[in-house]
């Protein structure tokens, strides 16, 4: 399939794809929009089936970031960028040195950061090639370092919000939380929901991981094929996209979907499926953007800590106005939030 006539294409600003012949390096960057500042999002590491599966991770990730940085007011357009993982292309320095000189070569129009198989150590040999990267790790009390604490604390305080709008709770205290993912942002959160007394149930396909988590704290172990239908007040997804579709929404159990993961819908035609089954969907860009926001804050150098956790406090306050509005014209939450974005997007346009 062609870019342009791709279902996932939406008015991408450009597509660059890379390859280096010493390391092997095969990733594409996708540059949605550059409207509120330079594109910015992170580098997802990944095993794709084929080029396809990751053109279009890539197309849909970036749109993403688009929205997410515009609704957190951030000086970022959105882009992203995907690294085509195989048994012949380890993670080395020297991979994403060449990673960094592809970004380096976009001369700003892109600027990375650490995703789903990449960490605060493989930026810093990125940064070796280009200063158009953030998500380093942290000096002092300045913002910066791994993102995931931060996403974490939105998605947390964002499930709060949720939980007060679709279940009248005031506290998570004995509220029954699914999550889906206990990796960088999953385990945080976990911590984050044990203190304020909810009952966790967790799945991950990677056994180190659910270790960790059940050797710091009480959670039940559900199979990964069923934590998605478990019994439980909210769920959390925080592992990979593209699992609320026509197939799994109907099973649901859970009267709130609030976690970190992007691109949770399959199909904006699967945020209405949610809506009409009573099912509070917090919009998964509008909730996750706690990372976002200290990336923005280390790259602009203009943030102290404390001033990333304030930034990171206002996520919920979004979200309650988008659970508010649903309430009071009875339109999907995803809507909404797109609508919003898109407006923010179109006057910076003007
Ligand atoms: P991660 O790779 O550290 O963690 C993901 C976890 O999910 C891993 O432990 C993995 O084993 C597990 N997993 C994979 N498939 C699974 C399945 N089918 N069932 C259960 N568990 C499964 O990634 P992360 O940084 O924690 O990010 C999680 C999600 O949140 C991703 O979608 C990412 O794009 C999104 N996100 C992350 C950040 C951030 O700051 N790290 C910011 C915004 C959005």
């Amino acid at each position: 399939m062609g870019v342009f006539d791709h279902a996932e294409f939406d008015n991408h600003e450009s597509l660059h794809y890379f390859h280096d012949d010493t390391t092997g390096l095969r990733a594409i960057v996708a540059v949605h929009s550059t409207a509120l500042g330079p594109a910015a999002g992170g580098t997802r590491r990944w095993v794709y089936n084929n080029d396809d599966d990751a053109l279009t991770d890539v197309l849909r990730l970036a749109r993403g970031m688009t929205y997410k940085n515009a609704v957190a007011g951030l000086k970022f357009g959105g882009g992203k960028a995907v690294i085509l993982a195989d048994d012949n292309t380890p993670k080395s320095p020297e991979l994403f040195r060449a990673f960094g000189r592809c970004v380096d070569s976009l001369g700003g129009r892109y600027v990375t950061a650490e995703d789903v198989g990449c960490s605060v150590d493989d930026m810093r040999y990125v940064r070796e090639e280009t200063e158009f990267v953030s998500g380093l790790p942290q000096t002092g009390s300045d913002a910066g370092g791994d993102p995931s604490p931060w996403t974490a604390l939105g998605c947390f305080q964002g499930i709060e919000a949720a939980a007060q709008a679709r279940l009248g709770a005031d506290s998570l205290k004995g509220i029954k939380v699914a999550v889906q993912g206990v990796g960088h942002v999953g385990l945080y959160l976990c911590r984050l929901l044990h203190e304020a007394g909810a009952e966790l149930y967790i799945s991950d396909v990677n056994g180190d991981n659910l270790r960790q988590t059940t050797d710091e704290m009480p959670a039940t172990v559900v199979p990964p094929t069923e934590l998605l239908f478990a019994d439980v007040d909210v769920l959390a997804p925080c592992a990979l996209g593209n699992i609320l579709t026509s197939m799994t929404i109907p099973k649901i159990k859970a009267k709130i979907i609030a976690g970190a993961a992007n691109n949770q819908l399959s199909t904006p035609a699967d945020g209405v499926r949610l809506a009409e089954r009573d099912i509070l969907y917090a919009p998964d860009y509008v909730i996750n953007a706690g990372g976002i926001i200290s990336v923005a804050a280390e790259y602009y150098d203009n943030g102290s800590e404390d001033d990333v956790r304030a930034d990171v406090g206002r996520i919920k306050d979004r979200l309650k106005k988008i659970f508010d509005q649903a309430k009071e014209t009875g339109r999907p939450t995803h809507e909404l939030a797109d609508e919003l974005a898109r407006s923010i997007v179109a006057a910076a346009r003007q």
